[in-house]
């Protein structure tokens, strides 16, 4: 590939925000992503650096007016496994319809349907009903969520182990008290 500007040099990578190719000398590094002149020029223009900019492109918070950034489409984990909770920190008030999850015997099919649904379009409906500052910004809360979220299932999972075994314990000792008719005695106090 051969530089937009420069048709004879070879490029050395593409804009990240026009999809222009640019040669070395045509290419800007800010922030770890690569510019052409002419789009960090145009971003100094308008007052905004990179991250900023993205925001100016994809404007957050204003519903389905609201164009999503290429960079945050994928899955949502935060969605994914705190559903309801996800919803109300990030104004996805759709969310909540995972809460009929009480409902027995049907509520779990809802609450997972709901789930996949906010793995998959979590991250544009967040971006779309809540003001973000740059798509950093996003993407940290995002991972904040995610992390929240294994948190909560990693505590549950140990709650239920604890459970278990604590049944497991009583039922130990209920099965075998009948052989052990003076147990009370090793116990100080009875
Ligand atoms: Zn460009
Ligand atoms: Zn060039």
């Amino acid at each position: 590939m051969k530089c937009t500007v420069h048709t004879d040099r070879d490029a050395a990578g593409v804009c990240s925000s026009c999809g222009r190719y640019v040669c070395p000398e045509c290419k800007a590094v800010i922030n770890g992503k690569i510019y052409c002149n002419s789009c960090v020029s145009a971003r100094l223009d308008s007052g905004a650096w990179p991250g900023q900019a993205d925001v100016a492109i994809y404007p957050s918070g204003m519903g389905s007016g609201s164009s999503v950034p290429p960079e945050i489409r994928g899955w949502n984990w935060g969605g994914f496994l705190l559903t309801w909770i996800w919803g109300i920190g990030n104004n996805v008030w759709i969310a909540l319809i995972a809460l009929l999850g009480i409902i027995p015997s049907v509520g779990w099919i809802v609450r997972l349907t709901m789930r996949i649904i906010l793995g998959i379009k979590g991250n544009e409906w967040a971006w779309q009903s809540k003001r973000w500052e740059s798509v950093e910004h996003f993407k940290r809360v995002q991972r904040t969520w995610a992390w929240f979220g294994v948190g909560l299932i990693v505590l549950q999972i140990v709650l239920m182990i604890a459970v278990i075994a604590l049944v497991i314990s009583l039922y130990m000792i209920g099965i075998n008290i009948d052989r052990y008719p003076n147990w009370r005695s090793i116990l100080p106090g009875l």
